[in-house]
């Protein structure tokens, strides 16, 4: 449930909610909105009497029932969109955001030279992986903490934050002294200890729907994280496996809008490991802006041919520069900033 505040409540009428609601077996997640306090109580399903006496409290204006499987991340917790900041930048709120870099870091030069672009052309975080979680156990696995002291001196060098993948729970700790923004993958998706884990470092972190879960596991998925009182959650749409074969994956564009109507977190799509063709990507990243995402990060590569994974859907210098100017034309029309 929820107990909404009144505008302008007392601190200590506040205190005193949060005292009754764990003195009654709950958690409380408290979001402070423009004008009023909500105050989340996770448990057990409240009685009719818990929520009148909760009601009857000073200050204290309704009480609100939560019927989703997911509560915090609920548009019912909290009705506004929220906004999420990774290093200096935000996202949400009418603020897109493009994160950019390679699918994996491989080398100082090839780091850099990636970085550079993504910054040349406007995108606001770099993204890269040290840490891969690949299909195959024989395919190039990532620089692992050589990986992440490479992304540190490509912020240095860009000011860009960085957002860098997390592979296990033992391994959040190590990611999270370097990276801005952790990233939980899509093979990762219902990693339910490393979702509470990620949750506990505090740190933004950017979680990728699974190649079959649904948008009802993903949002209860994402709760592994909120409910360790980390709100800093961004969800991201990356292409749902069907019976397609013409592209990676299948970009569920339609779950970006669903995604808007149940919760208030930020949404990203990930074009590029859904489309898994580089020629696809500028269509479906304009897609995303167009129906209503927040962000979308984007795998590019100074010699897409080159990579040492996913060569295939990396766009290289001129192709990212055209799709950023493409991008700030539909951005401005759907009312964003970029
Ligand atoms: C990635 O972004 O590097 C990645 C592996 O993506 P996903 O988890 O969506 O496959
Ligand atoms: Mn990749």
């Amino acid at each position: 449930m929820v107990v909404v505040m009144q505008k302008g409540a007392a601190p200590e009428q506040r205190e005193r909610v949060l005292t009754e609601i764990k003195a009654l077996g709950f958690t409380p997640h408290v979001s402070d909105g423009e004008s009023r306090s909500l105050i989340g109580a996770i448990g057990p399903a409240p009685t009719e009497e818990v929520r009148d006496h909760l009601r009857a409290l000073p200050g204290v204006e309704t009480v609100v029932r939560i019927t989703k499987p997911f509560k915090l991340a609920s548009r019912e917790f909290r009705h506004d969109d929220s906004a999420v900041r990774i290093g200096d930048v935000a996202t949400g709120q009418g603020r897109f955001v493009v994160a950019a870099g390679p699918c994996g870091v491989e080398s100082r030069e090839q780091l850099r030279a990636a970085a550079d672009i993504a910054h040349r052309h406007g995108a606001q975080v770099l993204r890269g992986g040290a840490f891969k979680p690949r299909t195959s156990p024989y395919s190039f696995q990532g620089l692992g903490e050589e990986g992440l002291e490479l992304l540190a001196e490509a912020r240095a060098a860009t000011g860009m934050p960085i957002v860098t993948e997390v592979t296990a729970p033992e391994l959040v700790e190590t990611v999270a002294a370097t990276a801005d923004m952790l990233q939980i993958g899509a093979r990762n998706s219902q990693n339910f200890a490393l979702l509470a884990e990620a949750g506990k470092s505090g740190k933004p972190v950017l979680f990728k729907r699974g190649l079959s879960t649904s948008i009802s596991e993903f949002l209860q998925a994402a709760e592994y994280v909120l409910s360790q009182g980390n709100a800093n959650v961004v969800l991201c749409e990356r292409g749902i496996r069907t019976f397609e074969t013409s592209t990676r994956f299948t970009l569920d564009i339609s779950a970006v809008p669903v995604l808007k109507e149940l919760t208030h977190l930020p949404v990203w799509v990930d074009p590029s490991h859904a489309a898994g063709r580089r020629p696809l990507v500028p269509a479906l990243t304009l897609a995303a802006a167009a129906a209503g995402a927040d962000g979308v990060i984007v795998e590019v590569h100074a010699k897409p041919e080159d990579a040492k994974s996913d060569a295939a859907q990396q766009l290289d210098d001129g192709e990212f520069a055209a799709l950023m100017a493409q991008l700030r034309g539909v951005v401005a029309a759907v009312g964003k900033t970029l």
